[in-house]
């Protein structure tokens, strides 16, 4: 039996000007800036992650900062919408914030939750949402947001597709189970309790194809609990889907894969984490490069 994926690892995104786009994270979503690094694939790029205190999987978003970059355009196969969840009680605290940074915020509704909707500088859409459930988070220390408002990691991500069948199918494959439906909109969720488990996928046979570019969505990674897991996916979803060999991505271990809408997976490990290069006090501080590079 296969170790379940429990949620999301990691939202990686596109971004335009690095400074623009760390200032909003940090100082206004209060994320703490754990990792400056550079893109593997591309070494003349940054590769900025935020996240809790430590970096935890489930809490981490990160960035290529491509200056020069054309937008992005939202469309089918791509993920339209990231959410993080905050604390019960704290969505006021959060709409004030907001406002006062000057940035417009939207309040809607799926399945009974309602989510505070807005975007970052390069037009990539994010939602916060009151979650009830505890989670134990390692709030960032650098942050002028309280502990008790502190962004908890994710909730979940939504993906627009062209049909569900397809997608839907990959998903259980991966352990994920319909929750319920709501108009054009289908939640699925594995059996687990871990942040950034939520995935919805919205439907729209009319909407243009997605054009990857700044304020877009990369890729969704998910998390696997250890190499032994990852080996076991990259096995049984190879039966469906191409899947790339093991990446060494330093603080985890990457596969990825398409799903049949278009969306770019990836199943990341827990470990090593990204306390293996810098002191936890230190986090962010001095741009990483590993060794082998
Ligand atoms: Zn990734």
């Amino acid at each position: 039996m296969t170790t379940p994926i429990v949620g999301l690892h990691h939202v990686t995104a596109i971004a335009s000007d690095p400074q623009r786009n760390l200032d909003f994270y940090t100082q206004v979503l209060g994320l703490r800036f754990v990792k400056r690094t550079v893109n593997f694939d591309d070494p003349g790029t940054y590769h900025f992650y935020f996240g809790d205190d430590i970096g935890t999987p489930g809490t981490i978003l990160t960035f290529f900062p491509w200056p020069g970059t054309p937008k992005g355009r939202r469309g089918a196969g791509e993920t339209i919408a990231t959410a993080f969840s905050i604390p019960a009680g704290s969505r006021a605290y959060w709409r004030e914030r907001l406002s006062s940074k000057e940035v417009a915020t939207e309040e809607k509704v799926h399945f009974g939750g309602t989510h505070l909707s807005f975007s970052d500088p390069d037009g990539m859409v994010l939602e916060l949402v009151e979650h009830t459930e505890a989670q134990s988070v390692h709030a960032p220390r650098y942050s002028d947001v309280p502990a008790r408002y502190a962004v908890q990691g994710f909730y979940g991500a939504t993906l627009l597709e062209y049909s569900l069948e397809r997608t839907a199918a990959l998903l259980e494959t991966m352990g994920y189970r319909k929750l319920s439906e709501e108009r054009e909109r289908t939640r699925y969720a594995p059996e687990s309790n871990s942040r950034g488990r939520f995935l919805d996928i919205v439907v729209d046979k009319n909407a243009q194809p997605a054009r990857m570019g700044t304020g877009t969505v990369h890729h969704i990674a998910f998390r696997a609990s250890d190499d032994a897991a990852q080996l076991d996916w990259q096995q049984k979803l190879g039966k469906h889907v191409g899947v790339t060999t093991v990446q060494d991505r330093t603080y985890f271990h990457s596969i990825y894969f398409r799903e049949p809408g278009g969306v770019l997976f990836e199943i990341a490990t827990d470990a090593p984490g990204f306390l293996i290069d810098e002191p936890v006090e230190s986090l962010g501080e001095a741009l990483q490069i590993p060794e082998w590079f």
